[in-house]
C-alpha cells in the first residue's frame, strides 16, 4: 500500500524500541537490495540471528509493513513480495520481474479527478509497476522463454 501519512510511522518504527531480533530483521530488511519475499528475508535474518523464528519474521513484517519501514508490492509467484522503503514522501515502485531490482517512481495519480458524482471521496491507493530493468532487458538469456520472469 502506499497510503498517504506513512512518513509518521516509518519514524516511529525505527525509533520505537524493538526487541534484538526485531532489530535484526529491520537491519536485514534494510540491506535488501531488491523485492524480496518473507522467506527471503528470513533467510538472510537466520545468518545473523541463527534459529530465529518464521512466525517472528511475519509478525515484523506486518509491523513494518504497517508502519510503511517496508512496502508491499503484491503477490508474484504465489509469495508476496516486499521491498525496503526508503522515501518518506509518497511515490511507487517500479519492480523488474526479472530480477526483482526496485525503483522508486513518482506518483502519477490525481485523487481529485477520481472524485465521483455520487460523492465517493479518495483517501489512498496503491499502485505498482512491473517491467523489466535495463540490465535484463540487454541480457535476454536470463529470462526465463516463457516470458515468466522468474526472479521473483
Ligand atoms: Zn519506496
Ligand atoms: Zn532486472
Ligand atoms: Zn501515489
Amino acid at each position: 500500500m502506499a497510503l498517504d501519512g506513512g512518513e509518521l510511522g516509518r519514524s516511529a518504527y525505527v525509533g520505537a524500541r524493538v526487541s534484538p531480533q526485531r532489530a535484526a530483521i529491520a537491519r536485514a530488511a534494510d540491506a535488501m537490495t531488491s523485492a524480496f519475499s518473507v522467506d527471503d528475508l528470513l533467510e538472510a535474518v537466520r545468518r545473523q540471528v541463527p534459529g530465529v523464528g518464521a512466525a517472528t519474521v511475519y509478525r515484523a513484517v506486518s509491523a513494518m509493513e504497517a508502519s510503511g519501514f517496508v512496502e508491499s508490492l503484491g503477490v508474484r509467484e504465489g509469495s508476496a513480495i516486499y521491498a525496503r522503503c526508503h522515501s518518506g514522501e509518497h511515490h511507487h515502485h517500479l519492480v523488474c520481474t526479472g530480477c526483482g531490482a526496485v525503483s522508486d517512481a513518482e506518483c502519477p495519480v490525481a485523487p481529485e479527478r477520481y472524485t465521483a458524482s455520487d460523492g465517493f471521496r479518495v483517501t489512498g491507493h496503491s499502485l505498482v509497476l512491473y517491467g523489466q530493468c535495463a540490465k535484463c532487458q540487454s541480457a535476454p538469456s536470463s529470462i526465463s522463454p516463457h516470458g515468466r520472469g522468474g526472479g521473483i
